[in-house]
């Protein structure tokens, strides 16, 4: 049988320092999982960790040294920036262990969580799903994938993001309330992973609106950083 038509072409990312795709999956992402960050949208930090998804072809990939350029989507007046630490999955599986969880991490890129505040707002109170908040087309602008057998386990180190060259966001990703190994653990319960998964961490406090013209620098340590302009 053939297809009725061309399928889309899977979405993927560079992978740095290698002539490689790293094909997605899917896009997995953790809810207020930094402790201030919590704080900031009104809970206390203390909640068990809650997942959303992004489409795979969220993803806008932007390569080390380059600008990429987000268009400043539909239907909002208060796009906010989230600065993550996504992991990249390479070996798939259910009920992980977090002690079994390092196995299966491929590598990690610094990631933005774009999110339609606004939208977001009206959707919690009432008591609507995220999707139209999260999961929209260019969400989820990201770095190369840097290989975990170059990098280390990362379970440590600076994020920050700017905004014009104003800082905007600065934390240490060992403040994350659930941490990788923990996270993959929760999330295998929910769903199989699979190889090509990419999961956003969650992202420290200081979250706020960005316009059109802005440019976002973020970066974390070991990741290098990644460059987006508003357009
Ligand atoms: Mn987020």
């Amino acid at each position: 049988m053939q297809y009725a038509f061309t399928p889309q072409a899977v979405a993927a990312v560079p992978v740095a320092g290698r002539n490689e795709l790293f094909p997605v999956h899917r896009i997995y992402c953790v809810g207020r999982n930094y402790v201030e960050h919590a704080k900031e949208m009104g809970h206390s930090g203390r909640e068990a960790p809650f997942f959303f998804m992004k489409p795979a072809d969220a993803v806008l990939p932007v390569q080390e040294g380059q600008l990429g350029e987000m268009p400043y989507p539909s239907l909002t007046s208060d796009l906010h920036h989230e600065i993550e630490l996504v992991v990249a999955i390479g070996k798939g599986g259910k009920n992980i262990p977090a002690a079994d969880a390092p196995g299966h991490i491929w590598g990690y890129a610094v990631g933005l969580d774009m999110t339609r505040r606004d939208l977001q707002a009206e959707a919690k109170k009432l008591g609507r799903p995220w999707c139209t908040a999260k999961g929209f087309d260019h969400s989820a602008p990201i770095g190369p994938i840097h290989p975990v057998s170059k990098t280390g386990l990362i379970n440590a180190g600076g994020i920050y993001l700017n905004v014009n060259g104003s800082p905007r966001q600065k934390s240490n990703v060992d403040k994350l309330i659930w941490n990788i190994a923990e996270t993959i653990e929760h999330l295998s319960k929910y769903y199989e992973l699979q190889p090509g998964d990419l999961i956003f961490s969650g992202t420290p406090e200081g979250v706020a609106a960005v316009k059109k013209g802005d440019v976002l620098e973020g970066g974390i340590d070991a990741l290098g950083t990644l460059r987006v302009k508003l357009v």
